[in-house]
């Protein structure tokens, strides 16, 4: 089967959809390829927030910020690791980004503080609603709105063309096995990351060898290994961020803010090793050098009382409940005497606002004494690839020289630069929706000059 467009897009997470809405407005015939049975991708697990700066909504919230800070903040996040240019256009377009998603349904009506960040920016949706799942509704809705085509259960197998000039993709329908060709002379590459492709990580990272994933089963990194294939440059591959905090069995992340609201880790041992406020790939390191490589976060009832979350995890069976300090410490084969002076000198650093022993400084405005008391053991699990194809800010697809390849662009997580060496929760987001935006306008308009 052969169909045309002037932008195919491959992909459909936020980037995806985010390109193909712009496209589509832009007046260009735009299909969506997506492999999986539905659209959403890792996106649609987001449950942090998008940064901006200089926003309306921070306005009408009396916030102050600017977009000089979280250009500053971004970049010492990355480790200056971070392509200036990419990041003075997507801190620069991050408002804007904001106010076209408000103006297409969503809802952004929260802002959170955010770790590194000097100001209040982390848009979210009011009510405590994950971002993600807010975020993939409110673009499906446009997409189907503007009836933009979009084949689900078909993967992409090929870019076409040269770096000449991109002819299109070739792709293969997961149910029929039968191959479709779509020629455009604008493709997008908006396929996310790769930190569910083991082989494909532990070819720059050995070290992570046998980590589990945070992400969902379609984040292979197709999208970067097509466009290298056509001769794309690669950036920051090595770049990948672990999260502390992944309970193993479910492969379900365990978010900051239980820390944040007072919990502390504590290893087989029985004790606290490190100030659990620390960046991740610091807390990352910490907890691998424990016995088992593995830590329990360890809460009691207050905070529990304190955070809705916390039962969604119970209902999962990921949490382990006790009585008494006692009674938990034998259902975890913990020595109970070291279990409870950990929790005695803890409580004593909070009740002095001072942890002699890590120094930690925030997440201590409640002890640990109300029981049950309870247990979620994590250990690290491979979260964000930071690394990807190499573009400009036109989010133009770039051979290593730099020079262009015509027609290709890439957005999201499947491409590299924004993040550097560390990419700051909230970044990710405000990422595809800002790149993912540029990406389809700058293709559309290639697509219908060429006509
Ligand atoms: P981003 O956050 O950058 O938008 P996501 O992970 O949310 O990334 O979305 C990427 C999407 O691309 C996922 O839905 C994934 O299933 C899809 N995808 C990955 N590889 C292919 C491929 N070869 N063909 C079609 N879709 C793909």
């Amino acid at each position: 089967q052969v169909m045309e467009a002037d932008v195919v897009v491959i992909g459909g997470g936020g980037a995806g959809l985010t390109a193909a809405i712009e496209a589509h407005d832009a007046g260009a015939k735009v299909i969506v390829v997506e492999k999986m049975p539905f659209v959403g991708g890792n996106t649609v697990r987001s449950k942090g927030g998008l940064n901006a700066a200089e926003t309306s909504v921070q306005k009408k919230l009396g916030i102050n910020d600017s977009v000089e800070a979280f250009y500053k903040d971004t970049m010492e996040g990355g480790k200056n690791l971070n392509d200036p240019e990419l990041v003075k256009y997507f801190t620069e377009n991050s408002a804007e980004a904001v106010d076209w998603l408000i103006s297409i349904g969503m809802d952004l009506g929260d802002v959170a503080a955010g770790a590194g960040a000097t100001n209040p920016r982390m848009h979210r949706p009011t009510g405590g609603k994950d971002i993600g799942a807010v975020l993939i509704d409110t673009l499906s809705k446009n997409i189907k709105e503007r009836k933009i085509e979009t084949l689900v259960n078909t993967t992409v197998t090929e870019i076409t063309g040269s770096t000449d000039q991109i002819t299109g993709i070739k792709a293969v329908d997961n149910n029929t096995k039968q191959e479709i060709q779509i020629k455009a002379d604008s493709v997008v590459v908006a396929t996310g990351g790769f930190a569910a492709n083991e082989k494909l990580y532990t070819k720059y990272r050995e070290d992570l060898k046998g980590f589990i994933t945070t992400n969902h089963t379609g984040a292979t990194g197709d999208g970067i290994i097509m466009a290298e294939a056509l001769g794309a440059g690669l950036v920051d591959m090595e770049q990948i961020q672990t999260n502390p905090t992944v309970e193993q069995s479910k492969a379900e992340v365990i978010s900051e803010s239980v820390r944040g609201l007072g919990a502390i880790f504590v290893n087989q041992s029985g004790n606290r090793f490190t100030n659990e406020m620390l960046t991740r790939d610091v807390l990352s390191a910490k907890i691998l050098e424990q016995e088992g490589k593995y830590t329990y976060i360890l809460f009691d009832q207050q905070l529990r009382d304190s955070m809705g979350a916390i039962e969604g995890l119970v209902k999962k069976n990921l949490v382990t409940e006790g009585n008494s300090i006692e009674e938990l410490a034998a259902k975890i084969s913990i020595d109970a005497a070291s279990l409870q002076s950990t929790i005695d000198r803890w409580n004593t650093a909070v009740a002095n606002k001072k942890d002699e022993d890590y120094g930690r400084e925030t997440g201590m405005d409640n002890n640990l004494s109300k029981a049950p008391y309870y247990v979620i053991k994590v250990a690290p699990g491979v979260h964000h690839t930071m690394g990807g194809i190499k573009i400009n800010t036109n989010a133009e697809v770039l051979k290593s020289d730099g020079t262009k390849i015509n027609g290709l662009y890439a957005a999201g997580e499947a491409a590299g630069g924004v993040h550097g060496a560390n990419r700051l929760g909230g970044n990710a987001v405000a990422d595809i929706i800002i790149y993912g935006r540029q990406a389809g306008i700058k293709s559309s308009e290639l697509a219908l000059k060429n006509g």
